[in-house]
């Protein structure tokens, strides 16, 4: 069962990552991107994956544990969302979701 730390995590990333129009936008401006094998090292596929995770459609795979600890949070993609998204929010929340899980498992 999950606590309502991570219920509430869970709503607001889902809220914040409702707001994606996965247009690229704030891909141009990522130091992370380029640096990684897949585009979940960008801010896009981070929201995606954040997205997915909060819906409980996706798990902490490596992949995903990578993505969010890569992000430098530098916010330079929030500069260039249409959407207004707090990614490093997002992140951050995501993040945090992860370690609770960890807690819960362990
Ligand atoms: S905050 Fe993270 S996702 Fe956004 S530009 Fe910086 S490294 Fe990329
Ligand atoms: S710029 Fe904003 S709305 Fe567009 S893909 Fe990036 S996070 Fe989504």
């Amino acid at each position: 069962m999950q606590s309502n730390g991570a219920e509430a995590l869970r709503a607001y990333i889902r809220a914040e990552t409702s707001k994606c129009m996965f247009c690229g936008f704030c891909e141009a401006l990522c130091p992370t991107l380029y640096h990684g094998p897949h585009r979940g090292y960008g801010p896009r596929g981070r929201v995606n994956l954040a997205r997915l995770i909060a819906r409980g459609e996706a798990s902490f795979t490596s992949d995903v544990v990578e993505s969010m600890y890569s992000c430098l949070l530098c916010k330079a993609c929030h500069l260039k969302c249409p959407g207004g998204i707090d990614i490093v929010g997002v992140v951050r929340a995501t993040r945090s979701l992860y370690v609770l899980s960890q807690e819960v498992s362990a």
